[in-house]
């Protein structure tokens, strides 16, 4: 056959039969040799479903008897497998006939083809469709040509309403413009781009956020378009926004919180720290970054700081919440409370420790200062009923001594000089007489006023009382005297307060009995205060005496040196002139008291006259009224004055004093006892001084309290007899109204 090597399937036929096949023939019926096809009905090579459809075509062209007629069917292998062909018949004229001459060519390889084809257009399909993301094509002049079924899911209206239509009314005019300018790059340029960010609006009137991606595609025309997925991004633009806002919020927080923050590693380092916290170290913020957290420790808290530290960070605790001392960046110190907590990753390991450290310095400051105020007032209301407790002692035990020492005196002097008794008596006086210093100690420890009130200048007080003690108490030690020279005045009672300093000296050289050196220091504190200082370098107190030194009676020193007195009357002394009074002791070291009083500007004022020109009698011989309820005190006293030469009149009270000067009788002195029962000697003062304008009253009394004072300056020719006295007072105090 001449078309034998043709590639594809040639056979010759007449009446339905073969006549001649080539070798592709052969091959695309699964034959070995034409001999094998030749002289068969050509039917049998067509699948048996589409004969009868095969034999209509052949009818119709042999009734036409026209040219070409192509068609496709399935072919039969001699196997029975089918395949699809196309059939390509011609009417050829032969000798027995017409004959037909079929070309074959086998479609399975196209079918194939077309069918892999249509699978992927499908795909495709289904890819658009189901696309999260909206797919469109918009043409070169802008408007919507396609758009994926997302459309709708997205924007709430079908893709049909903007096809054809515009894409600018769809967005949001603030972004039609880039929008246009990205849309013109893409297709003049043709290369693919995102686009910034716009926004679409919704059917519900919200506007959405899309970014696209999009690229140039060819129209079937030929004509550019633009292709773009647009990804709807507002969710993530929300959250965006949030976090943003959140970092804001924090960051504002963090800035204006007036507690440290800061963010400690596991490694204990700070890896953030706020403004507040670099304050508080006294640091720049950049010089805080990067140090660790005991760093900043004061080196008395840096072991137990770092070890808690430690214990969160391995999660054995969760927080912690505690004060502790801060150090800044000078050197200096403040006191924090820190709360610190773990901060987890999910998985619950360690992200960072948290650390809030606010400044609490003040408030432990005022509790430190509370705490000193409520134990001075502890020591103030304790002093205060040891006061009134030791007044009344005194007040009572002086008449004791009083009756003691008068009638032991008034026997003395009567003994003859050789007789044992004298002795005897003149040491039952000096007793009475230890008794009644001691009582004299107790009295002005409860007195409750100062006795005086003048302008004082400290500097010349303790000048007096250093010439005073310089030969005797002063003598074994250095003695500095650091006075200021321009020392404020002082309202007080130079007594009490000489009294004082030398309570005070007599410690500090008590401190020093291998020697020392004693200092003496004024100066002005400030325009309201005038400050003492009584340091020496002795051995000091340990805190346990420190706290009992101002007690009355408290004392560390032998029987029958200390009396536990002194610093009591010193406290007693300087409350009573509205001052204060601090003890600074190291043991070894020495002590320093330190006293300060209000600050006068005074002039210094002179001493009230003691009205000394009372018309004393000028007798040698006193006429005495004694006053006195206490029988021991009468008897003591009389014999006293009897001894002195004198003669003396009794009365048990105020009233019947008086009725004995109603009666006539006209005493040139009157011993007056302030504690009576009755009138008392207050109250019969004012009556005597009436009835006896001139006559000289002394007022016996055990404490030289105020009211005592006051009836002092009240009334004229009257003057203090301080309990208890024994024969030597007495006589001095009668003294200046004997005459010569
Ligand atoms: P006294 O001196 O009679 O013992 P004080 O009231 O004066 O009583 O003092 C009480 C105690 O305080 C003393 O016994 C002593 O232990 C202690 N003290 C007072 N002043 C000093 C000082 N300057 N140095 C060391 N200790 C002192
Ligand atoms: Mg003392």
């Amino acid at each position: 056959m001449p078309l034998e090597s043709a590639p594809i399937g040639i056979a010759l036929s007449q009446g339905g039969r073969y006549l001649q096949v080539n070798a592709a023939y052969v091959r695309l019926f699964g034959a070995d040799s034409p001999e094998d096809l030749l002289g068969h009905s050509l039917m049998e090579n067509i699948a048996e479903s589409q004969r009868d459809l095969v034999r209509a075509r052949n009818r119709e062209r042999e009734q036409g008897g026209q040219g070409l007629l192509e068609y496709e069917t399935l072919g039969r292998r001699l196997d029975g497998s089918t395949f699809p062909m196309k059939v390509h018949p011609t009417t050829v004229p032969l000798e027995g006939g017409l004959g037909t001459l079929a070309f074959i060519t086998d479609l399975t390889e196209q079918r194939h083809i077309q069918e892999q084809l249509l699978g992927s257009e499908a795909t495709f399909q289904s890819y658009v469709e189901q696309s999260i993301d909206v797919i469109f094509v918009l043409a070169a002049n802008g408007t919507f040509v396609f758009a994926s079924p997302a459309w709708e899911r997205h924007f709430g209206y079908p893709v049909s309403a903007i096809l054809g239509q515009p894409f600018a009314p769809f967005v949001h005019p603030e972004d039609v413009a880039p929008c246009a300018a990205y849309l013109g790059r893409i297709l003049s340029r043709g290369q693919a781009e995102t686009s910034p960010p716009y926004r679409v609006r919704h059917a519900d009137g919200s506007w959405r956020w899309f970014l696209a991606n999009g690229t140039r595609v060819c129209a079937p025309d030929g004509s550019p378009q633009f292709m773009g997925v647009a990804h709807d991004i507002t969710e993530t633009r929300r959250a965006e926004e949030a976090f943003r806002e959140n970092e804001e919020k924090l960051r504002v927080i963090f800035e204006a919180s007036k507690a440290g923050i800061i963010l400690v590693s596991e490694q204990g380092v700070i890896t953030f720290a706020n403004q507040c916290m670099a304050d508080l170290f006294g640091l720049p913020l950049e010089a805080v970054i990067g140090t660790t957290y005991p760093d900043h420790l004061d080196p008395s808290e840096k072991v137990t700081g770092d070890q808690r530290m430690r214990m969160i960070i391995t999660g054995e605790i969760s927080f912690v919440s505690v004060e502790r001392r801060f150090l800044r960046g000078d050197g200096t110190t403040f006191w924090g409370h820190l709360s610190g907590r773990r901060m987890e990753n999910p998985d619950g390991s360690l992200r960072a420790l948290v650390g809030i450290i606010t400044d609490v310095t003040k408030r432990r400051e005022a509790e430190e200062q509370q705490r000193i105020l409520e134990a001075q007032l502890h020591q103030a209301q304790k002093m205060e009923s040891l006061g009134s407790l030791a007044g009344g002692l005194a007040h009572d035990m002086n008449n004791v001594l009083g009756a003691i020492l008068g009638l032991a005196s008034a026997h003395q002097e009567d003994l003859p000089l050789e007789s044992p008794a004298r002795g005897a008596f003149g040491t039952i006086i000096q007793a009475a007489e230890r008794g009644g210093n001691l009582l004299k100690s107790l009295l002005s420890f409860a007195r409750q006023n100062v006795a005086e009130e003048r302008a004082l200048d400290l500097n010349i007080l303790l000048q007096e009382e250093v010439l005073l003690l310089e030969h005797t108490t002063l003598a074994q030690v250095r003695l500095i005297l650091d006075f200021s020279p321009d020392l404020r005045g002082v309202l007080g009672d130079a007594g009490a307060l000489t009294h004082a300093f030398m309570n005070l000296c007599v410690n500090a050289v008590d401190a020093m009995p291998e020697g020392g050196t004693l200092t003496l220091r004024t100066r002005n504190l400030n325009p309201d205060w005038v400050e003492v200082q009584v340091q020496d370098t002795g051995m000091g107190m340990a805190t346990d005496i420190l706290d009992k030194a101002l007690d009355p009676f408290f004392t560390t020193k032998e029987v029958g040196k200390g009396t536990g007195l002194g610093l009591s009357i010193v406290y007693r002394t300087v409350k009573n002139h509205q001052g204060e009074m601090q003890l600074h002791s190291e043991p070894g070291l020495g002590t320093c008291v330190t006293l300060r009083f209000p600050a006068q500007d005074l002039p210094a004022g002179t001493r009230e006259s003691s009205g000394a020109q009372a018309a004393a009698a000028s007798r040698g011989r006193l006429q005495v009224l004694l006053v006195d309820d206490d029988d021991l005190i009468q008897s003591s006293i009389n014999s006293m004055l009897g001894f002195l030469g004198h003669q003396t009149t009794s009365a048990l009270c105020g009233e019947e004093a008086l009725a004995a000067i109603r009666a006539g009788a006209r005493p040139d002195l009157v011993i007056l006892d302030m504690n009576m029962p009755g009138l008392g000697g207050a109250g019969t003062l004012p009556i005597l001084r009436q009835l006896l304008p001139t006559v000289p009253v002394l007022l016996a009394t055990g404490r030289a309290d105020q009211t005592a004072q006051d009836l002092v300056r009240a009334h004229p020719f009257v003057h203090l007899l301080p309990k208890p006295f024994g024969m030597k007072e007495l006589r001095a105090n009668l003294e200046p109204f004997l005459g010569d």
